[in-house]
């Protein structure tokens, strides 16, 4: 039994995300999702994700599609959830990789240290660390879960790369890889 991935790109529907320099949050992470999606799929996992487009499966009020998106990965069954956002800060100089945990010292925090190990390395941002944080989606899924966030949109060097359609494919690539590192197929 292949090892079963749940991808959320964040935010769709009604809700953009951050915006800034140019960047749609809800675009970066569809796009990364989908590239991520079929890397994982190509390597044997079996994939999963909550929305393949701006609005697909999206709810109108918003915690109530934060918790859509934990139910869907729990009725799946799903082995691992990977939340994928953009970051954005009021300091234009905020810079760097960062992921967030429900509960540190557990798989979920040693998946985003394989991640985070890739991420890094392959694409020279500066890493951030993995942080405890009661986000819904990570509360309410049953294992473990890593949201992760690819950079900030508020400062114009990760801006464009955010907005390079080859930088995302090396930022799916390189989260593949954390998760291989993690969990085989
Ligand atoms: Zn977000």
């Amino acid at each position: 039994m292949a090892a079963k991935i749940f991808i959320d790109a964040g935010h769709g529907g009604p809700d953009p995300g951050a915006v800034g320099n140019g960047v749609v949050e809800e675009d970066v992470n569809l796009d990364v999702a989908r590239k991520l999606g079929g890397i994982l799929e190509e390597a044997g996992y079996e994939v999963m994700l909550y929305r393949t487009t701006q609005d697909e499966n999206v709810l109108p009020n918003k915690a109530a599609d934060l918790r859509n998106r934990a139910n869907m990965a729990n009725d799946w069954g799903a082995d691992y959830f990977i939340s994928i956002h953009t970051n954005a800060s009021t300091s234009p100089s905020a810079t760097g990789f960062e992921q967030y945990v429900y509960q540190l010292g557990g798989e979920a925090e040693a998946l985003a240290e394989d991640i985070a190990r890739q991420f890094t390395g392959r694409l020279g941002s500066s890493d951030r660390g993995v942080f405890q944080q009661n986000f819904s989606v990570l509360r309410n899924s049953n294992m473990p879960a890593v949201l992760v966030e690819l950079g900030y949109l508020t400062n114009p060097t990760e801006a464009l790369n955010l907005n390079s359609s080859a930088w995302r494919s090396a930022a799916a690539r390189a989260i593949a890889d954390g998760i291989a590192a993690h969990v085989r197929p």
